[in-house]
């Protein structure tokens, strides 16, 4: 199929969601590059505001800590999928909210209501935004952030290729580990109260395990250009 001209097609809002380690922000940066949208890793949002707390001296085992601390750090997203942005409080974060230590804290922080409400609407004021269109990718964007999305998607893969690929990522890190800490959090993930990881309704669910990443992007490209020429 020919790709329509980025400038004339209609904007088109995309969510991605599914488990850590599925290839979501691999496959979002690469479908937004691709048709000229805009692109939000709203995962990154959740670790700044994780660094933030870890670097204030917040007691990430007290809710109620975090709760009045939600409001406090100033998170600002860049949109270009080619070079995806991050600061907190004019602070570059883009390296150190990949750290172990915010990994293995993200999921108490964002289980707190008032860190998904800021969050959640600093999401949809980024995505009300964004005029050619935009590719969300997260774990409730589809269910609670963008629920009127024009494309939703569920990535899923098997626990084993997902620890396989971030163990990649992470240059050699420890299967075995690295698949536990995995399922530890999404299981975190999964089993929160307010809006937990989930499939919408009405979202495309894609197995990853089996396809490569160019094969994933392809399939999601052809299916937000069938959304676009029915615009
Ligand atoms: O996608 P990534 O692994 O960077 O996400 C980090 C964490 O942020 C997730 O484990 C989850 O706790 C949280 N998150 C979330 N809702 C989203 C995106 C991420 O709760 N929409």
């Amino acid at each position: 199929m020919e790709s329509t001209d980025a400038r004339t097609a209609p904007a088109v809002i995309v969510a991605i969601d599914g488990p850590s380690g599925t290839g979501k922000s691999s496959t979002s940066k690469a479908v937004a590059a691709q048709l000229g949208l805009s692109y939000l890793d709203t995962g990154a949002q959740y670790r700044a505001i994780t660094w933030w707390m870890v670097n204030n001296g917040i007691d990430i085992a007290d809710p109620s800590s975090i709760a009045d601390a939600a409001g406090k750090p100033d998170i600002v997203s860049g949109t270009d999928p080619a070079a995806p942005a991050i600061t907190v409080d004019g602070t570059d974060v883009a390296g150190p909210i990949r750290t172990q230590e915010v990994t293995s804290k993200v999921s108490a922080v964002s289980a707190v209501p008032e860190v998904r409400a800021r969050i959640t609407e600093l999401q949809r004021s980024i995505a009300s935004a964004a005029v050619q269109g935009i590719v969300v990718e997260g774990r409730d964007i589809g269910t609670t952030v963008l629920p009127d999305a024009d494309l939703k998607i569920f990535l899923t893969a098997s626990p084993e290729a997902r620890a396989a690929r971030r163990s990649g990522e992470l240059k050699g890190a420890d299967v075995a580990a690295t698949r536990e800490a995995l399922i530890k959090r999404d299981t975190a993930d999964s089993t929160r109260k307010t809006s937990p990881l989930a499939k919408a309704a009405d979202a495309v669910e894609v197995d990853t395990s089996d396809l490569t990443l160019q094969q994933v992007i392809e399939c999601v490209v052809t299916l937000v250009e069938e959304k676009r020429a029915a615009k």
